[in-house]
């Protein structure tokens, strides 16, 4: 490389969807897409990533190989930040263009940055850790005795933490709680009510459960657009509150943070604007006593990409483990915890994985 300037000479796409369906809170059930983006440079090195969900991964790679790629063309791939505002500058900063087309293509430069160095995104970010502890996400709400069957399955899997869908109704949701809990005292149970309740009084209540069962955290009780609802909440309860993962941005953070919305933000470098962005928004957030905790949902690099990230973050102590079949990973390494439940920060150069370009040839639909 020496002193000369490396060019970033083609963008690809492509579209995948694995066999699995998700159902998440009050959205429509939807199939597990994704585009894979590459970014080439004139030296022959590539950075890939891929996008988070969205429910048309056909108008991401349009937007991604018709808007993006002429703004990445001829740039300098290490000139990320520069890159990035460009990207942001050019989209009438709204969210960013589509967030999971601009992190995505944001992800897939730092990766192709650690392998012109041979070096993970975590150790270029500034590193801090090589090991963080795993909760498994469940996809799907579930009754309390399917619940309860899981519960031994993700121990037995080595996990001693487990994040449950709930937000049916106060009753059945502390049915559900309780029959997890109940699987074991040493369980750390985190629950997940992606949004369910849009009543303050209740989602006291819900909190209270949460507390009397001694969960972990109570995520997104509330609407995520409803700050001070939040606010309002986290002051009453004991329990943490917890949320982000549909917060897109370093000024929307700020405002979550100045109004002390949550206890722990979860900001996703898939959906948030990348790294560069989330190193912001934790740094934010440190400062102001609050953990950052990156939201991790779906499949193939989306956990490898947040891993980086969570390697870097010192008020990060949780990696969210999507419960996903592991072959649609896509990738040679699964990310599995250990017997202490501790997954290892991939240690490759870039997003630290191989991909399994066979298995994503696979499913893909464009
Ligand atoms: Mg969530």
């Amino acid at each position: 490389m020496g002193g000369s300037r490396m060019k970033i000479i083609d963008v690809q796409t492509m579209v995948v969807k694995v066999p699995v369906s998700i159902k998440i809170g009050a959205m429509p059930k939807f199939s597990a897409t994704g585009t894979f983006v590459t970014i080439k440079s004139d030296e022959g090195i590539e950075g890939t990533a891929l996008t988070h969900f969205s429910f048309s991964d056909l108008a991401l790679a349009t937007y991604i190989d018709s808007a993006l790629k002429p703004m990445l063309l001829g740039r300098d791939p290490f000139l990320i930040e520069s890159i990035s505002k460009t990207i942001y500058n050019s989209t009438n900063r709204i969210l960013f263009g589509i967030p999971q087309a601009t992190s995505a293509v944001e992800v897939a430069l730092w990766d192709l940055v650690g392998k012109a160095l041979q070096k993970p995104v975590h150790k270029l970010l500034g590193g801090h850790k090589e090991r963080v502890s795993a909760y498994a996400s469940l996809l799907f709400w579930m009754l309390p005795m399917q619940l309860a069957n899981t519960a031994k399955v993700v121990m037995d899997q080595g996990f001693k933490a487990i994040k449950i869908r709930i937000g049916k109704s106060l009753k059945e949701d502390e049915e559900s709680i309780k029959a997890v809990r109940n699987v074991s005292t040493d369980l750390h149970v985190m629950v997940d009510a992606n949004s369910a309740y849009d009543d303050i009084k209740k989602a006291t209540k819900l909190a209270e459960v949460c507390s009397k069962y001694d969960v972990e955290w109570l995520e997104e009780p509330l609407p995520s657009d409803d700050v001070d609802s939040l606010s309002e909440l986290r002051s009453r309860v004991s329990v943490p509150i917890v949320g982000g993962e549909n917060d897109f941005g370093v000024y929307r953070f700020r405002e979550i943070l100045e109004k002390k919305v949550y206890d722990i933000i979860q900001p996703d470098v898939t959906r948030s604007g990348g790294y560069i962005a989330v190193r912001k928004i934790g740094g934010m957030a440190e400062s102001m006593g609050v953990k950052c905790i990156p939201h991790i949902f779906g499949f193939g690099l989306i956990a490898a990409a947040n891993l980086q990230m969570i390697g870097a973050l010192s008020n990060c102590e949780w990696m969210e483990s999507p419960f996903f079949p592991r072959e649609f990973y896509l990738t040679k390494q699964l990310m599995t915890p250990d017997k202490e439940g501790l997954v290892e920060i991939p240690q490759g150069p870039g997003l630290g994985v191989d991909i399994d370009w066979e298995a994503v040839k696979k499913y893909r639909i464009k």
